[in-house]
């Protein structure tokens, strides 16, 4: 593919990932999945390879990358075919900590950021609440100012990594309503007033732990504030752009993955005396899927170049990569279980488990319509050129 142009630097963090994806997630795969849980340990030998801190400031012990690598990453750890662990690798690596690197103080970076680069500890995300996720300025957890501390109260829900986590990337009302009210918070997960639900039962992800947490009047000192009260609406939004690049590249790597080995069971299951791929009606099939695919790919790769420039359309090109990617993954997924027949529902096949989980590709990260939202109040509002 003439785009993006790969260079060696690429080429060579590539073997590195897919070598790490092969020898410690792909044997284990199925084993978490079935378990419900992958080992902690992952983490450190993630660090360990400079594969939690990609975009990070090398002072704080990142490699200093762009989005580039992050699309390469996401597309091997993929491979690894335990998507439950790469959501928990990700979301420390790519969603939880990137408000603390471009807006955390260096006390918090030195804390926080260091030991989640390294693997030494877990971050989670604590956005979502109970009452509602899309509607992030509508939150109602809130942080109340005493003395030189806050106090924090409410409660949020499927926060990944919820059970394991040393401490939560949190989003608090600090203000009025709306988002100019929200503020975000570094909130340790071993003080007085946290708690954390038993783990949720997911219909997919089973190795990632996904859980509710509890903050009944938690209290954290000033210092632990990110960046500026009442600025956690923007940062969070900014930082979003990255989270849906990394999902947008995890449904398209996942669809080549499942494309590929269904083109090649397709080469060799037989009925009526030829293979089944030999038949136009597949091979037309597969080959819109592939166009699909492509199309989805190319539009991500879109989005990660107008990121890397720092283009002021890269709110609406993540934006569509994110909504393409989950709308494309619903006619990939359903089509090669079909082609599959009866082994496309038995639980040992991978098509058959990625079957149940093609609904979350359009909600986390933000859903469809916020998606869709997003796209119109931008480009609707743009005079013609
Ligand atoms: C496996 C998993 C892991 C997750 N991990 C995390 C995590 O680590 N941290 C975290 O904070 N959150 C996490 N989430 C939560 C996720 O981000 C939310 O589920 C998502 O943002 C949607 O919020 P909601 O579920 O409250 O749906 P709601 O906001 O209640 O929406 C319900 C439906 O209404 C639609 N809707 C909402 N607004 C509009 C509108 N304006 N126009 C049209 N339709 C609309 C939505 O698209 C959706 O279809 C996770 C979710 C899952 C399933």
């Amino acid at each position: 593919m003439a785009f993006p142009r790969w260079t060696e630097e690429h080429r060579s963090f590539r073997e590195t990932v897919r070598r790490f994806t092969k020898d410690e997630i792909r044997p284990f795969a199925e084993q978490w999945q079935a378990e419900g849980y992958f080992p902690d340990e992952i983490f450190g030998k993630a660090g360990a390879l400079g594969l939690l801190g990609v975009r990070f400031d090398p002072a704080w012990g990142g490699s200093g990358l762009d989005y580039w690598y992050t699309v390469i990453l996401v597309e091997e750890l993929i491979r690894g075919r335990d998507i439950g662990c790469v959501v928990g690798l990700l979301v420390q690596s790519e969603m939880a900590t990137t408000v603390i690197h471009d807006y955390g103080s260096d006390e918090l970076k030195k804390e926080w950021l260091v030991p989640v680069i390294r693997g030494e500890r877990i971050a989670s995300l604590g956005v979502t609440e109970p009452s509602g996720g899309s509607d992030v300025a509508a939150l109602t957890t809130s942080a109340r100012r005493d003395g030189d501390d806050y106090i924090i109260r409410g409660a949020k829900t499927f926060i990944t990594n919820g059970t394991r986590a040393h401490f939560v990337m949190l989003a608090a009302r600090t203000g009025g309503a709306g988002a100019a009210g929200v503020s975000l918070f570094v909130v340790p997960t071993d003080v007085k007033g946290f708690t954390v639900s038993k783990r949720l039962r997911k219909i997919d992800l089973h190795s990632s732990d996904t859980a509710e947490l509890f903050f009944d009047d938690v209290r954290v000192p000033r210092s632990n504030l990110i960046g500026e009260e009442g600025q956690g609406f923007r940062y969070i939004m900014r930082s979003f752009q990255g989270e849906r690049l990394v999902l947008a590249t995890m449904v398209n790597s996942l669809c080549r993955d499942l494309l590929e080995e269904t083109m090649e069971y397709l080469g060799q299951r037989k009925a009526f005396g030829q293979t089944i791929g030999s038949m136009q009606v597949w091979r037309h099939r597969m080959a819109d899927l592939m166009t699909d695919l492509e199309a989805s790919e190319l539009l991500t790769y879109r989005a990660a170049d107008d990121l890397v420039s720092g283009s002021p359309e890269a709110e609406v090109s993540v934006s569509m990569a994110k909504l393409y990617a989950a709308e494309m993954v619903r006619r990939v997924i359903p089509e090669c279980g079909h082609a599959y027949g009866g082994y496309g529902f038995m639980e040992e096949y991978y098509i058959a488990r990625c079957s149940r989980g093609v609904q979350n590709w359009g909600i986390g990260a933000g859903t469809s319509e916020v998606m869709r939202e997003i796209i119109a109040k931008r480009r609707m509002s743009k005079p013609r050129g």
